[in-house]
């Protein structure tokens, strides 16, 4: 049952291996002298402490978008980490330097880039973006970036680091965008994020409709997947295929592995269907060393140093799990299903009610009150969020809480009073392959 102990005797197995290499040189990476108490005691602290988690390994977790790496990733992450190498430049890491790039290439396939495409790993989501919009700037450095409410509050942000406007794209009540808007501003806009799995809802982005629009007016698409970007991989099983189709029509993506991709933090990516960009991050550092006239990882990336124990980790999940509707997809699968399940439970509940339909595998929904009055969903969704928490293990559950606005929540729900200006629902993310057999035990101490 447990996750992690079984590969002990491989990771040692493993450490061994490094050791010898390591030894090949001289003795001095050979010790003696551990105070094994000391280290013990340490470390008995650290777990009284990481015992302050929730669960986030469980599936009675179903609150935000975190779950433990698979173990691989983990030993491949660790077992690397002894070595440390530094991804920045080739030099700093040959070998990770080289997994990340078969890793990108394998991303960069699964989007539908092909062979002409430029990527790497980052550090996060966050970055990889900022990369994004940073190239999106200096093509247009005049035009502003667009994006919808529901896209990562992290895109105005960086528009106000690189100092440049940021366009709010309205969205109806059914949260889809005002395309008449970009329409309306397309010779002030330069670049259109769309994002492919929003982290609230999990939303996909009509990107077909607005691939048609940036090739009518000229203005870049930059597609946010950063929680989404796996789901590539199952496409044919979700409801917007048309919009996943478009996916490689998408000037940059970014795609976080530290998501869906079974790994430690530490792990986002960005990609660009145009090679050529690499001349925006251009740079001359008197620091970094060339020995090689292959490109340098570190010549198109905005971040310097960063863990070649993350790229390790990636490549090694990707041997166990491709990047294919049976390899990782097929954890993806698992996901999906658990989220529709549970709406169905919802559908068919007396109590409790379905917000939307979802579009991946994070659902949103509410209890309904006697009264159908806002302010009481509110009330409700946080005393069940909150029993949730108080709960024993055993009959416990984490959710989290989502608010919408009042005219959202009516448009889809008439005959609730708006008797405040938002509400607050209940929002499940089912992230975890363990979720699929667990939904009927969480819907029942949910009270669905
Ligand atoms: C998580 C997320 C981000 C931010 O990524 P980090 O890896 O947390 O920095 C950006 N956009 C979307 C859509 C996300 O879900």
């Amino acid at each position: 049952m447990n996750r992690f102990t079984p590969y002990l005797p491989a990771l040692e197995k493993a450490l061994r291996k490094i050791d010898s290499w390591r030894s090949q040189f001289d003795s001095s990476d050979e010790v003696s002298d551990i105070d094994s108490d000391q280290i013990d005691s340490i470390l008995n602290n650290l777990c009284d402490r990481l015992n302050g988690n929730y669960p986030f390994h469980h599936p009675s977790y179903a609150g935000q978008m975190l779950k433990p790496p698979h173990p691989l990733a983990w030993l491949a992450y660790s077992l690397t980490a002894t070595i440390n190498p530094n991804n920045h430049a080739l030099d700093g890491g040959p070998p990770s330097s080289e997994m990340e790039k078969e890793a990108v290439q394998e991303l960069a396939k699964m989007v539908g880039y092909g062979d002409t495409y430029l990527g790497h790993l980052t550090s996060g989501g966050t970055i990889a973006n900022l990369e994004a919009l940073f190239v999106a700037r200096e093509i247009h450095p005049d035009k502003s970036i667009a994006a919808t409410a529901n896209a990562h509050y992290t895109h105005r942000r960086m528009c106000r680091v690189l100092n440049t406007e940021f366009l709010e794209i309205p969205v109806d009540e059914q949260d889809n965008p005002d395309l008449n808007f970009i329409k309306d501003h397309a010779d002030q806009i330069g670049t259109v994020v769309v994002t492919m799995g929003t982290t609230g809802l999990g939303v996909v982005e009509p990107l077909s409709e607005i691939i048609e629009l940036a090739h009518k007016h000229g203005f870049r698409i930059h597609a946010d997947a950063a929680y989404g970007g796996f789901f590539s991989l199952i496409k044919n099983n979700l409801p917007k295929l048309k919009q996943w189709k478009q996916l490689s029509q998408a000037d940059s993506i970014v795609i976080d592995p530290h998501k869906h991709g079974l790994q430690p933090y530490g792990c986002g990516s960005i990609l660009y269907k145009d090679p050529a960009v690499g001349k925006y991050y251009k740079h001359d550092s008197p620091y970094t060393y060339f020995t090689s006239d292959d490109l340098h990882l570190g010549e198109i990336s905005l971040e310097c140093s960063r863990a070649g124990a993350s790229a390790a980790a990636f490549w090694a999940t990707l041997q166990l799990l491709p990047l294919s509707e049976n390899g990782l997809g097929s954890i993806l699968k698992k996901t999906r299903s658990a989220a529709v399940t549970f709406s169905d439970l919802l559908t068919d509940s007396k109590q409790f009610e379905l917000y939307q339909q979802p579009d991946l595998d994070i659902v949103g929904y509410f209890k309904k009150p006697d009264g159908k009055k806002l302010t009481d969903v509110s009330r409700l969704s946080h005393e069940i969020f909150e029993h949730g928490m108080k709960a024993k293990p055993d009959s416990g559950y984490h959710l989290s809480l989502f608010k919408v606005s009042a005219d959202h929540f009516t448009t889809r729900f008439p005959d609730y009073k708006a008797d405040s200006e938002s509400v607050t629902i209940l929002r499940s993310v089912f992230m975890k392959e363990e979720h699929e057999s667990f939904i009927p035990v969480l819907a029942e101490r949910i009270g669905i």
